[in-house]
């Protein structure tokens, strides 16, 4: 029987130098040779099993990268020093002066502007689309177009990107689809839906304790080597490389993941359904009220649910702000931008995390002023936390005390 991606993680055993239960830790920058013919063969990419220098590979980052390939179900994984890292270094390592690229138009708003802006020096050009709109996905793929680029569930509209088609779609032009799985690790599993690269923030919810930024490619033996060629990849001459040190204590963390992201859902589903029951506008692809929740339920691992991210629009940017305000003030979360903490995080997108998208672009796609993203943490009694947000919103006056149906 095919064997579940928890299950894979699990299944990895790695004994430290010592006899340790982690790996040790490679505390190298450089690696010795006992001959100088192994070092030039290991330049050429000729020895297999050879350390040359860390920005090359590491053990503790082969390690890690080992762990994310066997959770996506690639044949490889790549680290790298963040989530930027990853994507920078995959597109980059795709496309070349000229070419075209085929986006969502809702992703998270440093992977815009790094499209936007950034690849426009290279006279790279990207073509925005809603990516639930599979006509007009088609239609903007050029014969330049190099890839489709997407968000499984999109930061911070949590559209869900029907990875299947999409993958058929692609498959048709002969061009990768290359999905940021950030949002619904373990949930998601896009490879096995016909993706060909998937990239993490592993800054989010696989590392899950906001103390480091990380990133990590999974695709093909061919190309995440590729990526790592000395003469010709992004990764290797761009520089994004993860310390050892951190890599390893991701892959402590990764341990604990499946156990995370369902109290995460729980967490999350317990609110949404709260809050949507109280007349409040809530984005969650659990409720059936989202637009992309048949999509979700046939390409989720179901025991995983719905993730641990929701919207909740307060109508203005003052009210969005004095709200977050009182729930910092209650301890009920922090006023911070990223996600996947054990404590609840929220952020105003439109002021924050997707300031980079201009007013306009912001509007046509839907994402209003007083949206407030939600990355709902681990809170052991979810019905108390609800009662002290309902309580912030009584306050202010976006729930009347008689609107509770609870
Ligand atoms: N992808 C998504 C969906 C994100 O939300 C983020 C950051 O918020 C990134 C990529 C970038 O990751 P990092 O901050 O680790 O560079």
């Amino acid at each position: 029987m095919d064997k579940k991606a928890a299950d894979r993680i699990q299944d990895l055993q790695y004994f430290g130098e010592f006899g340790g239960v982690n790996p040790s830790i490679s505390d190298a920058s450089t690696y010795t040779f006992l001959s100088a013919k192994t070092m030039f063969d290991t330049f050429e990419g000729n020895t297999e099993g050879c350390y040359l220098y860390s920005r090359h590979s590491s053990p503790s980052n082969l390690y890690l990268g080992e762990a994310l390939a066997a959770m996506e179900g690639t044949e490889t994984a790549n680290v790298t020093a963040s989530g930027m890292g990853a994507i920078t270094a995959t597109l980059l390592q795709l496309c070349g002066a000229g070419d075209h690229i085929v986006s969502s138009r809702t992703i998270y708003g440093g992977s815009y502007a790094f499209l936007k802006n950034f690849m426009d020096r290279f006279n790279i050009q990207t073509s925005f689309v809603p990516i639930t709109r599979l006509q007009e996905v088609a239609a903007a793929i050029t014969p330049k177009t190099k890839m489709i680029f997407c968000e499984t569930v999109s930061n911070p509209l949590l559209e869900i990107a029907d990875i299947p088609a999409l993958a058929r779609l692609a498959k048709e032009h002969g061009i990768p689809l290359v999905v940021d799985n950030t949002f619904a690790p373990l949930s998601i599993a896009p490879a096995r839906l016909g993706a060909d690269i998937v990239i993490h923030s592993l800054t989010k919810f696989i590392n899950g304790s906001s103390d480091c930024v990380a990133g990590a490619i999974c695709g093909t033996r061919e190309f995440c080597l590729g990526l790592k060629d000395v003469n010709h990849g992004a990764g290797m001459l761009l520089g994004s490389t993860l310390d050892s040190h951190r890599a390893a204590s991701i892959l402590k963390n990764l341990r604990t993941l499946h156990i995370r992201i369902k109290k995460h859902s729980e967490n999350a589903h317990f609110l949404a359904r709260r809050f949507e029951k109280d007349g409040l506008r809530v984005v969650y692809p659990g409720l059936l009220s989202h637009p992309g929740h048949p999509i979700m339920r046939k390409q989720m691992e179901t025991e995983y649910g719905y993730g641990g991210i929701m919207t909740l629009d307060v109508g203005d940017l003052d009210t969005a702000n004095a709200l977050m305000e009182q729930m910092q003030a209650r301890n009920l979360g922090y006023l911070a931008v990223s996600l996947g903490f054990y404590k609840t995080l929220f952020s105003a997108p439109g002021t924050s995390t997707a300031s980079e998208i201009p007013e306009q672009e912001q509007k046509d796609m839907g994402l209003t002023d007083g949206l407030i993203r939600f990355s709902i943490g681990l809170d052991n009694d979810i019905e108390r936390t609800y009662h002290e947000m309902r309580s912030c919103m009584e306050a202010l006056g976006i729930l009347h005390p008689h609107e509770t149906t609870a």
